[in-house]
């Protein structure tokens, strides 16, 4: 199948409401220009640099979320124009974000990043951590941010019912930030978790935006 059968097939699979992540890490720009000419605006990366080159050369409506693990001293290349960073997992970074986005006179939005799976390399804040940086007064003072979500990762296992556990903690971390920390901010709206191999489950279980790479665009070839 081609990339644009697959992201028609995958669009007819999505409820309502759920947006679709392209993830074109590691692919060249002319398969990103064959998604776009679908009409995908939607594109996910997850190296800085990569995303930066490629934002120089695409056209300019297509909307660049970052979803890999950013480093503070990156990121004001991609401040400029970031559409939504999905991978928030410190006080630290937002600070820095939060700066990099005031450089750029804009306000950038983010997700939280939490570690729902039950592998140790996955990267994501526990709810302590995240209670404590909403409560901060660093926080507080922060005018070029704004937090409309929250992101994770499921295990990397074929037992469905994990994922399915995994993901509805996930929404119960959503709900329980939303009452206590964002009842007044009505952007605070967005669920990102489901891939590939996952996002039906996702869906089902309340997602909002779904990251989906190789199902899209063939399995990605490390190698280069
Ligand atoms: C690569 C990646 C995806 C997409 O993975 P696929 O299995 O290819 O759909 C989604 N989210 C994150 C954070 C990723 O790094």
């Amino acid at each position: 199948m081609s990339i644009s059968e697959n992201i028609t097939s995958i669009k007819s699979s999505l409820r309502p409401g759920v947006r679709l992540v392209a993830v074109s890490k590691t692919k060249p720009t002319e398969a990103i220009l064959e998604a776009y000419h679908t009409g995908q605006r939607i594109f996910g990366e997850n190296k800085v640099q990569e995303m930066a080159d490629k934002y120089a050369i695409l056209p300019h409506d297509i909307e660049w979320h970052l979803i890999g693990h950013l480093q503070t001293n990156k990121v004001k290349y991609i401040a400029p124009f970031v559409s939504l960073i999905h991978s928030v997992d410190s006080l630290k970074l937002l600070s820095t974000i939060d700066k990099e986005a005031a450089k750029n006179e804009r306000i950038i939005d983010c997700l939280l990043q939490f570690h729902i799976a039950s592998e140790e390399t996955k990267f994501g804040l526990s709810e302590e951590e995240a209670h404590q940086l909403l409560r901060s007064e660093e926080y507080s003072a922060m005018q070029h941010i704004r937090i409309t979500g929250v992101m994770g990762m499921a295990t990397f296992t074929s037992n469905e019912e994990q994922i399915r556990e995994e993901f509805r903690k996930l929404k119960s971390i959503f709900n329980c930030l939303k009452e206590t920390y964002f009842t007044a901010q009505p952007h605070f709206t967005e669920l990102s978790m489901g891939m590939s191999d996952d996002y039906l489950i996702a869906i089902e279980e309340g997602s909002t935006l779904v990251r989906i790479g190789s199902s899209i665009f063939g399995e990605r070839n490390y190698i280069k």
